[in-house]
């Protein structure tokens, strides 16, 4: 293989992606004003649904012109070398090949979270908040920003950086350290994210005494299933979207609630989301997911090992000299193909398991109070009530609210 070749493939995948991606926007854009089935015919007055489809098509217009941008910007700085100039200033400010590579990739990620901020913030401040659910300061949004970067970039750091300096000692044998140092971390991270990362940006208090905790507890405790830590977040400070999530393992295992949910949901409606989230816990499926990240990073890792020394990979972007991080930014971009398709596995695993969570809390609690919780948080984010099938198949982590609906009112 040349790497003139090389260099074809990465454009061609980058152009099929690109390609891909649109015509899967458009052709679900294209069912944004279909009829509503039956059961969802009277989710929303006239003058809401009337919104909720302008927001639909203003997030399309949005996308599309973002993602048009981000492929031109790529494609140029593909065709005049710029991966081969930020190596050169890598070089410049370094000797050391790992610190040589830790500021390569520290460059080109610094470089995308400025092309992405002032998208980020469009996406905020304009449309977010014409449609009332913006509810994050000026102040508050760059604070965000400057916390995840630095986050990112010591994490990041130190991760990458042990990734460098066992790959300096052993060569393309590094992949097996790699994965189990990764499996480490991404397993310490699911156990103490909550602790460590959550409370740099929200403030988490435990659920207070009365009658929504009393009825959480009377159903956990039915369910044998040992639950102390119930704590409410304060999402509101960002958007009136609702949201609830389970997180740990053993001891450190607990359940989060936005505060927005408390606000728009009863108890009953409640208790039925908490009921899903214990079908998740009690089927397995955040260990199992966990294990199924771990097999596909193991074999993306595995994969790599094989191209890393290839002199040619560095060449088709123009450089002369081999080096990790120039095999690595190149085999992300020819692994897109790939991830891909572990991508569309995940997703169908995700829409199973969705299915069987909520299914647990049809039979355990209620089907109907589920139902009718699902129904207000999907009015309430006015989200997409005819998606494409082919959108769903290809990026949906949940099946959408109709099949839910469905399902939930088949095993009631
Ligand atoms: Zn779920």
């Amino acid at each position: 293989m040349t790497s003139e070749f090389i260099f074809y493939l990465i454009v061609g995948v980058l152009v099929f992606n690109f390609i891909l991606e649109t015509s899967l926007d458009c052709l679900n854009a294209s069912r944004f004003d279909a009829q509503l089935s039956e059961g969802l015919r009277n989710l929303y007055d006239k003058e809401d649904y009337l919104k909720s489809q302008a927001y639909k098509k203003e997030k399309f217009k949005f996308g599309t012109l973002q993602s048009i941008l981000s492929i031109t910007l790529i494609l140029v700085f593909l065709s005049f070398e710029g991966f081969g100039f930020v190596n050169e200033i890598a070089h410049r400010l370094f000797d050391n090949p790992t610190l040589v590579s830790l500021s390569f990739l520290f460059i080109l990620f610094l470089g995308g979270e400025l092309i992405s901020a002032p998208f980020d913030y469009y996406f905020t401040f304009r449309i977010e908040e014409r449609y009332g659910f913006n509810t994050s300061t000026q102040r508050l949004f760059w604070l965000d920003k400057l916390k995840s970067l630095f986050i990112a970039l010591a994490l990041g750091g130190i991760i990458l950086g042990l990734i460098l300096i066992i790959y300096s000692a052993v060569g393309s044998d590094f992949w097996w350290y790699a994965w189990i140092l990764i499996a480490l971390f991404s397993f310490f991270m699911n156990m103490f994210y909550a602790k460590l990362i959550v409370p740099l940006f929200n403030k988490q208090t435990p659920l207070e005494e009365g009658e929504l905790r009393s009825q959480i507890q009377d159903y956990a405790s039915s369910m044998n299933f040992n639950l102390k830590n119930i704590f409410v977040i304060d999402g509101s400070k960002r958007s009136q979207k609702a949201n609830a999530y389970f997180s740990g393992f053993g001891n450190e295992k607990r359940i989060t609630l936005f505060d927005t949910l408390i606000k728009d949901l009863d108890i009953k409606e409640i208790v039925a989301v908490l009921a899903h989230e214990v079908g998740h816990y009690k089927k397995h499926h955040i260990i199992l997911n966990l294990f199924v990240s771990l097999i596909s990073t193991g074999f993306m890792l595995w994969i790599f090992s094989f191209f890393i020394e290839e002199p040619v990979l560095s060449q088709a972007l123009g450089i002369e000299l081999p080096s990790f991080h120039v095999g690595l930014v190149v085999f992300s971009f020819l692994y897109a193909p790939i991830s891909l398709v572990t991508g569309l596995l995940t997703n169908y695993l995700s829409r199973v398991f969705e299915f069987q969570a909520d299914d647990f809390a049809g039979s355990t609690y209620s089907g109907d109070h589920l139902s009718s919780a699902l129904r207000k948080l999907s009015k309430k984010s006015l989200s997409n009530l005819t998606p494409h099938p082919a959108y769903v198949f290809f990026h949906f982590s949940h099946p959408s609210l109709k099949e839910r609906l469905r399902n939930l009112k088949n095993k009631s």
